[in-house]
């Protein structure tokens, strides 16, 4: 058995099936993702658009990619036609110019709002308040072709367990005081993506629905 089907097979006895598992591809080659294919893997996150390009055409039609890293407003049109959901909208303006390019060829998409739970700042994402303007917006409320699906966070890089929950905790906080607001009664709005290699079984205990995990299952990244 190679070490990736190895990886997944142990990964998966730790995760309890309601919890989704995105395969963090990036920078790790094709040969890679079609070992995690062949077990039954479907879904993948890349952070880049420009490698995700060149993989995917090498790879089944069947997978589901998630764009889990900051898009630049100019790459939305090259996403748009194939990505399963785009987890890191960090701006209105980004989904804005999302909206428009999935309008153009009629595909709605799905997309998570990136909160900003981290103290360091390079992590990009909302804040709640900016997330209250948007979301209260005539202008959000226009939009036709963008389906909200839950939050995304990403922890601070820290040792300290602790941090780590207070962060998952605030941001299961911030996705029931969004959904109550406004998404109540809206089934699409469910998921709370949290949860990497070093931190899963924390994010999991504090209610992830869906975890992205890069380097338990394909190795440390260069
Ligand atoms: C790289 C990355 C991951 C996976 O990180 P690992 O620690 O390798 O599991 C998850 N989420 C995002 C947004 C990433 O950029």
């Amino acid at each position: 058995m190679s070490l990736i089907v190895e990886n997944i097979t142990l990964l998966k006895q730790q995760i309890p099936p309601s919890v989704k598992l995105v395969a963090v591809s990036k920078t790790k080659p094709v040969g890679d993702i079609i070992e995690a294919y062949s077990i039954g893997q479907r879904c993948f996150g890349e952070n880049r658009v420009q490698e995700l390009l060149k993989k995917k055409d090498n790879l089944p039609k069947d997978i589901k990619w998630h764009l889990i890293g900051h898009l630049q407003s100019n790459k939305v049109n090259l996403v748009v036609p194939f990505i399963k959901m785009i987890q890191s909208v960090d701006s209105f303006k980004l989904l804005k110019i999302i909206n428009s390019e999935a309008a153009k060829i009629k595909r709605e998409i799905k997309c998570l709002l990136q909160i900003h739970i981290a103290t360091e700042e390079s992590k990009f994402g909302f804040s709640i308040n900016e997330l209250d303007q948007m979301l209260g917006s005539p202008d959000f409320k226009s939009m036709d072709y963008v389906r909200i699906c839950g939050v995304m966070g990403m922890a601070t890089l820290t040792n300290d367990k602790d941090q780590i929950r207070n962060e998952f905790r605030y941001l299961r906080e911030c996705f029931y005081i969004l959904k109550r607001k406004y998404f109540s009664g809206n089934p699409d709005f469910k998921e709370i993506s949290m949860g990497m290699s070093g931190d899963f079984d924390t994010a999991i205990k504090e209610g992830s629905t869906l975890i992205r995990i890069g380097s338990l299952i394909f190795g440390d990244r260069k």
